[in-house]
């Protein structure tokens, strides 16, 4: 059998992929078809690592947190990254998997802090490590946890999963005409304004030359495709 193209990853998904077709929340089937995937790449015996978002309970800068302090409700975002977290290793637990999620903010009767020989420790052991409540520090995204635990942990890349197949010339969405890269250099993606993370993330990925691929959680197998180091969604390269 052909080996996998990586031995540690981590893949980041954003709270948003959770719901499915639902406006918030978590959708059964969903999570269920995601751990599905996942399972497939411990199979392999690839390491992984995720990074978990909170977009679908609760988002800093959404209206309903209009008025509110910016740090409380990043404090009230990254809680929810815990809530997806628990259940996200729930349903994994449910498969058949073994998954520890570690916090960055202190709630240790609940799940346990995160440290990083710890975290190195269970990924040698072949565990799922589920990094929640971001970096620990509002103002901050869970994009940026992903480029930060991914450098920490020494993944050879970041698995961005979102709802498009990759990064396009222009929002595919709006324009007909736009064209998906099959890879493209962070300096590339910058001179042409391509926001493929935000800010913060995309320049600690570019410093500690982290390639990030884009790809769609939506397309069954795409994980497994990319992990045997096929050609799908986009690669940012240095
Ligand atoms: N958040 C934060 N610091 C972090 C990570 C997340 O303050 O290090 C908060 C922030 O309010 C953010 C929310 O948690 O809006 C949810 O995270 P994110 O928007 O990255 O989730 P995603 O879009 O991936 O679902």
């Amino acid at each position: 059998m052909t080996q996998p193209a990586y031995k540690r990853v981590l893949l980041k998904l954003s709270g948003e992929a959770l719901m499915g077709d639902d406006s918030y929340g978590i959708n059964r089937a969903t999570i269920e078809r995601m751990v599905a995937d996942v399972s497939e790449v411990v199979k392999m015996g690839v390491e992984l690592a995720i990074v978990i978002g909170g977009g679908n309970i609760f988002r800093g800068v959404a209206p309903g947190a209009q008025g509110m302090d910016r740090a409380t409700a990043d404090y009230m975002g990254m809680l929810a990254t815990v809530m997806n977290s628990l259940a996200l290793a729930d349903a994994m637990r449910q498969f058949g998997m073994v998954a520890r999620v570690m916090s960055a903010i202190s709630i240790e009767q609940v799940v346990e802090p995160y440290v990083r020989p710890k975290a190195l420790q269970y990924l040698e052991e072949g565990k799922v490590v589920i990094f929640a409540a971001g970096t620990g520090n509002p103002f901050f995204t869970t994009d940026t946890a992903a480029a930060l635990r991914g450098s920490e942990i020494g993944a050879e890349v970041v698995l961005k999963a979102t709802k498009v197949d990759g990064v396009y010339s222009a929002d595919p969405n709006k324009d007909p005409t736009a064209t998906r890269y099959a890879s493209i250099s962070f300096d590339d993606a910058i001179s042409q304004h391509l926001q493929v993370m935000d800010a913060t993330a995309f320049a600690l990925c570019r410093d500690q030359k982290l390639p990030i691929r884009v790809f769609s959680i939506v397309k069954p197998g795409a994980l497994s495709r990319i992990v045997m180091g096929e050609d799908e969604g986009t690669l940012v390269h240095v």
